[in-house]
């Protein structure tokens, strides 16, 4: 049973609130800070930000991206990431049973878009995150989809692949190319999701960031130095195999059974 209209709608809202909480942790988590003290200050003047200018999205839309006080820019970045957190808790909440399984999605896509933004900016996947995400996505196997085995598959695999493409690059080029930090994602998305959403995945985000890196060798005409963050790309992965997974699936093993 999935939730009423009116609870699906209270997810949205309290993803858009989530979301808040989730640009203070993209912006402080990397730098070391606590997430709890200070409150905000506006990034131009150091004004406290008002509570009245901290309602989601629609603070930033009515003050025009500027600080109230200085009408320094504020980055588009704070409402689009609150706007994605609320739009992604009610499209869980709307297609996921009520229960340890929504929980354990809603929780995802919180890591996920923490690491999204980080990887983003800095280029690292913090090990704070990844870590106790690994087991946090197991224990939560132990009570629901995909259950326990399927998610200890999902940590060896996801892991195990990504360990062995670092260790070939590495072998190949002697320079870094994939992060540890990659490694410990991917075994984490394996945990939550179990082994055939580490594949799907992992196609999806290279997949993406093959297009996008081709369209900033076309635009930059190759003088760019590339170093995609690839956790970036398997956000965007996890989500989409979390959301679509089990159709993509099921359609592309159509082309194989007779
Ligand atoms: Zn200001």
């Amino acid at each position: 049973m999935t939730l009423e209209l009116p609870q699906t709608f209270l997810a949205g809202l309290f993803g858009l609130l989530i979301g808040s909480f989730l640009n203070v942790v993209i912006y402080r988590l990397p730098r070391g800070q606590s997430l709890v003290t200070p409150p905000s200050t506006c990034p131009g003047c150091g004004t406290r930000i008002r509570p009245i200018d901290n309602v989601p999205v629609l603070s930033w839309v009515l003050l025009g991206g500027k600080c109230h006080k200085c009408r320094a820019q504020i980055s588009i970045q704070y409402p689009l990431v609150e706007f994605v957190t609320g739009a992604l808790f009610l499209l869980v909440a709307w297609v996921t049973p009520a229960g340890p399984l929504l929980a354990a999605r809603l929780l995802l896509v919180v890591i996920l878009i923490v690491l999204f933004g980080i990887d983003l900016h800095h280029q690292i996947l913090p090990n704070v995150i990844t870590l106790p995400g690994i087991v946090i996505g197991f224990l939560f196997s132990l009570v629901g989809p995909p259950g326990w085995t399927n998610s200890l598959l999902g940590i060896a695999l996801g892991g195990g692949i990504l360990y062995a493409i670092a260790a070939a690059y590495y072998l190949v080029r002697r320079e870094e190319g994939l992060g540890m930090g990659d490694v410990k994602m991917l075994a984490m998305i394996g945990a939550f999701l179990g082994w055939k959403a580490v594949l799907v995945t992992l196609i999806l985000s290279s997949f993406a960031g093959a297009l996008v890196g081709i369209g900033i060798i076309a635009f930059t005409k190759g003088t760019m130095r590339l170093a995609l963050p690839f956790g970036t790309f398997l956000s965007l992965g996890a989500l989409a195999a979390m959301l679509v997974g089990d159709p993509l699936v099921t359609w592309y093993s159509g082309f194989f059974v007779p």
